[in-house]
């Protein structure tokens, strides 16, 4: 922070508002030696005092610490770029998340299948056989509710009638039919049940 900067911004702030050093020392109860330090850039006004300083300057305090007027067009930029990068971010893990559920979609299904395939072929006593087709299913069990969760959360659900985008509630993705991705949902917005697409982007780009 440039102290001499702030000092000579306050000034200039203080004699646009037409107010006196000891006028603004009494509004802001301290002594007019405080001004003139603040102004000459020997120090900081107090925390205590900066909200009520900026109020009478009228200036915010990101304009105080800066300085300066900040240009507002300057401050919507930077929030508008940093929500991008954050959206971008989801995007991206999103379809991370996505492509991580076909592949645990794949290997329990793997699994599932070569331990039915050995219970059904191979020469065995009756419980082994049994006990391989529960240990096909439980990898199923333990992985479902997690799977869906992934479908629920990443990315969004479009409907094909309003094309209104939103996250569907987990039992609603859990009931639904569904073929791979698309599930016959009711939208939350227009209320009509369809088979909702999944999108990666609240924007235009389909999955
Ligand atoms: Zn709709």
């Amino acid at each position: 922070m440039d102290q001499i900067k702030i000092g000579k911004f306050i000034q200039e702030r203080r004699k646009y508002k037409k107010i006196t050093q000891s006028k603004l020392a009494e509004k802001l109860n301290v002594t007019d030696r405080a001004i003139s330090k603040w102004e000459n850039g020997n120090c900081l006004p107090d925390v205590s005092n900066i909200s009520e300083l900026c109020k009478i300057l009228d200036i915010s305090i990101n304009d105080l610490f800066s300085g300066e007027i900040v240009d507002m067009k300057d401050n919507e930029k930077i929030l508008e770029k940093n929500l991008l990068d954050a959206v971008r971010q989801k995007e991206e893990s999103d379809k991370r998340l996505l492509a991580m559920e076909i592949v645990i979609g794949v290997l329990i299904s793997a699994v599932f299948f070569a331990l039915i395939f050995i219970a059904s072929f191979v020469e065995m006593e009756d419980w082994l056989r049994i006990l391989l087709i529960i240990t096909g299913f439980i990898p199923f069990i333990i992985m479902i509710p997690f799977v869906i969760r992934i479908e629920q959360k990443a990315g969004y659900y479009e409907c094909q009638k309003c094309h209104n985008k939103y996250v569907p509630s987990y039992s609603s993705v859990l009931w639904a039919m569904h073929i791979n991705r698309t599930r016959k949902m009711k939208c939350p917005k227009c209320g009509e049940k369809s088979w909702q697409r999944k999108v990666i982007s609240k924007g235009d780009n389909k999955e």
